[in-house]
């Protein structure tokens, strides 16, 4: 029965986060005849899960959902169930090295678990930030769910030729998104800080700097804080202003950057961790040590959470490498 697998006291590989990454590469284990628990928090918590269409999965032309394609692996995974435990909804707390494997802590229908492994793959992924109003998140949840506001530039840049856009945030990554943006080529760009000083995470030089190119960039910023928005039924991006103004752009465009990077659980296992917060990896995906840099035994992280470019044909591929590593390591 759905939700109540039963769990091994053992795997060849466990699997924390089961997105587009962990899903993935359950599957490949059990096609590679290797025995594999996928613990994950719930569809839900992957960050595809709002993208109403996706245009780059190969085989879907039309574009597909991120639900649905979600939906699909799970089905695909399901297959498998003598050799993948698919754990859901379960979260993962803390892993460890432990003999020659790692144990895994979880909870799991409220309850404390523990399941041990010999490999340990991490795809527990990133999660965005999302524009708050009064303090909420939900309200500009209908927008993103219809579309009409984007978070992944990778993603959706190429809607955005000929409509006016809003980028949402006021650090030195909304700006420098915004002048990324113009490639695409919108009608207007203009960046919403939300009443939060435009660029306070810069120095002053740094900051004069990037003021002249947005302004060079017919690019304006303003500070006017947000209590709304409007015109879904028009499909359209309207932000209501403390003030009482509003304002009406074709397109928002996330400039947040990232709420959390899982940093927990990689960190407690000795990773290195880039500049920008990501786990380092070879190209095997087996995960550096933050002390020399060495491949850690037995260590994969993939998909969002590792140093790369956050797309799902890359989750997909690094799930692959991860996993036929180790089968590759298991034949001896
Ligand atoms: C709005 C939006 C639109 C996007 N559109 C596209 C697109 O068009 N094309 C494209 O290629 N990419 C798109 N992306 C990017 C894509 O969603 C990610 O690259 C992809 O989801 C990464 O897969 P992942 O498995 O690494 O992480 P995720 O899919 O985010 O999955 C992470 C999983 O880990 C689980 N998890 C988290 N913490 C724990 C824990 N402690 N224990 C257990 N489980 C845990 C979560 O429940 C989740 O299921 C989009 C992203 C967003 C936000």
């Amino acid at each position: 029965m759905p939700g109540f697998p039963r769990l091994q006291e053992s795997y060849d590989i466990a699997i924390v986060g089961g997105g587009h990454a962990g899903l993935q590469a359950g599957l490949k284990a059990a096609l590679l005849h290797l025995t594999a628990v996928v613990i994950d928090r719930g569809p839900k918590y992957s960050r595809s899960y709002y993208s109403p269409r996706m245009d780059n999965i190969p085989g879907f032309g039309e574009g597909i959902s991120g639900h649905a394609l979600l939906d699909k692996q799970v089905e695909a995974l399901r297959k498998y169930e003598e050799r993948v435990t698919y754990v859901s909804p379960a979260r993962a707390s803390a892993a460890r090295r432990s003999g020659d494997g790692y144990e895994i802590e979880f909870e799991w229908l409220k309850q404390p678990r523990k399941v041990r492994a010999k490999h340990l793959i991490l795809a527990h992924g990133v999660v965005d930030r999302i524009p708050a109003v009064g303090g909420k998140i939900d309200p500009i949840f209908p927008w993103a769910n219809q579309g009409l506001v984007y978070f992944c530039e990778f993603c959706d840049g190429h809607e955005l030729p000929g409509k006016s856009v809003a980028v949402l945030g006021s650090t030195a990554y909304a700006g420098e998104l915004a002048l990324e943006l113009r490639h695409f080529g919108p009608r207007s760009l203009e960046i919403l800080t939300h009443g939060e000083p435009f660029l306070g995470d810069l120095g002053p030089a740094e900051k004069a700097e990037l003021e002249g190119r947005l302004r060079s960039a017919g690019i304006p910023w303003s500070s006017g804080v947000l209590v709304g928005f409007d015109g879904i039924r028009e499909k359209t991006f309207t932000v209501k202003f403390a003030d009482g103004t509003a304002r009406t752009f074709d397109r928002g465009f996330s400039g947040l950057g990232w709420y959390d990077m899982h940093q927990h659980l990689p960190r407690e296992l000795g990773a290195a961790l880039d500049p920008d917060g990501y786990v380092q990896t070879d190209e095997d995906c087996r995960v550096l040590s933050e002390k020399d840099g060495a491949p850690i035994p037995g260590l994969y992280c993939v998909g969002d959470l590792r140093s790369g470019w956050n797309q799902i044909p890359e989750a997909w591929a690094t799930a692959e490498r991860a996993v036929i590593d180790v089968f590759v390591q298991s034949l001896g």
